[in-house]
């Protein structure tokens, strides 16, 4: 099956109970059984729940991999993986990582023993060389947050897979509608099911993927032991936005595109980022492991912080709010709003000037935002 039909279909039969079409909320938080030990795989729903085991399944499917697992957020997902460690252990991380990531590896990653260092990714070659002896995992995402950059995911994970070191990509930006890690060697793939995935800006969740089945058996245990679980409510809206991701998708790139062109060529925007134009450092990597570019697009504006600020605050169909992916566009400010646990020398390091602006591109007329963005330069 293809990815629009397996959004749609995989893991969400009808219910055998009712012949429900759409899979019900399963709002229960224990299962009744027959006998001592004999009931049908449900026994306690932070363990497992039927609503979650639908959004499991067909997240899995949609990234070619055998086994899902949900999470509350995005972070609670990350944690978990990091549960998975042992004092000692060493997590060679991207520096460019989503805030949230980078204040769990910096700040919170050390109250459990682990070394955690971040090094530049976008050069492959010399990132998988800070592999050491206890290294047990590489962490990245891509395209990275803010600045849209493209890492090469089979050049860090062929390294890896040499070295023996397990591999987790952040596909949160992409989505498998555009990107699918794990055919090209990634071990665990996470996802912030808060952003494109949900896609309504109206549930925050987690997931992660994996074809192996010694990583499921350890992560299932550790959702299981740390209950950092989806509710069934949060679940059936996850797997209600999926449905139309791969249409979401489209148009969120096509306008997307559209919008970076227009920007590229704007007097008052100092530089564009977006994976997909060609002046893009990252484009011609970015076409052989994506089929599409998404809808983030950042920018930085002449003139700084002021003029950032000026145009954050001027546009009126862009919300000026966090978050991401969601059918509505929204304008983010990353220096003080997504990236404010980053300290201010790692920020500037990294390329987040004081005049980057991130457009969460939505699915409106295209027309409107350019008009919108036109007003507000
Ligand atoms: C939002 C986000 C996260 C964290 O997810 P939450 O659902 O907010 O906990 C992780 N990675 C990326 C790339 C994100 O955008």
């Amino acid at each position: 099956m293809d990815f629009s039909t397996k959004a749609i279909h995989a893991g969400q039969k009808a219910d055998s109970a009712t012949g429900a079409t759409i899979t019900p909320i399963y709002q229960t938080t224990t299962y009744t059984q027959e006998a001592l030990g004999k009931h049908k795989g449900y026994e306690y729903s932070r363990t497992q729940n039927p609503t979650r085991t639908a959004l499991e399944t067909c997240l899995a499917s949609l990234e070619n991999g055998k086994y899902g697992l949900t999470f509350s957020s995005g972070c609670a997902a990350t944690a978990t993986v990091l549960a998975m460690l042992k004092p000692g252990d060493h997590v060679l991380a991207s520096d460019e990582v989503y805030g949230g990531t980078w204040r769990l590896l910096a700040e919170t990653a050390k109250y459990q023993g682990l070394h955690v260092t971040f090094v530049n990714a976008r050069n492959a070659e010399s990132f998988v060389k800070c592999v050491g002896a206890e290294t047990k995992l590489i962490w990245f995402e891509t395209p990275t947050n803010p600045l849209l950059s493209i890492i090469d995911i089979k050049a860090i994970t062929e390294a890896a897979r040499k070295k023996k070191v397990a591999t987790v990509l952040d596909n949160t930006f992409a989505t498998p509608y555009f990107q699918r890690g794990l055919d090209l060697g990634v071990d665990i793939i996470l996802h912030s099911t808060t952003k494109y995935i949900g896609g309504h800006s109206d549930v925050v969740g987690g997931a992660i993927v994996t074809s192996s089945g010694e990583l499921y058996e350890r992560l299932k245990f550790l959702q299981n032991a740390i209950g950092a679980v989806p509710s069934p409510f949060d679940c059936w809206l996850t797997l209600r936005g999926l449905k139309t991701l791969a249409v979401r998708m489209e148009k969120h790139a096509e306008n997307a595109e559209e919008i970076a062109k227009w920007l590229a060529k704007h007097k008052k925007v100092e530089r564009v980022f977006y994976p997909g134009l060609k002046e893009h450092k990252g484009h011609d990597i970015a076409k052989t492991q994506m089929s599409g570019f998404s809808g983030m697009v950042s920018f930085e504006a002449k003139g700084g912080f002021e003029a950032a600020k000026k145009v954050a605050e001027s546009l009126k169909v862009f919300s000026l709010a966090e978050s991401l992916g969601g059918v509505e566009s929204l304008v983010c400010y990353p220096a003080t709003m997504t990236h404010a646990s980053v300290p201010k020398e790692d920020r500037l390091r990294i390329g987040i000037t004081d005049g980057l602006i991130r457009l969460s591109v939505g699915i409106e007329d295209v027309a409107d935002l350019i008009e919108d963005l036109g007003q507000a330069l």
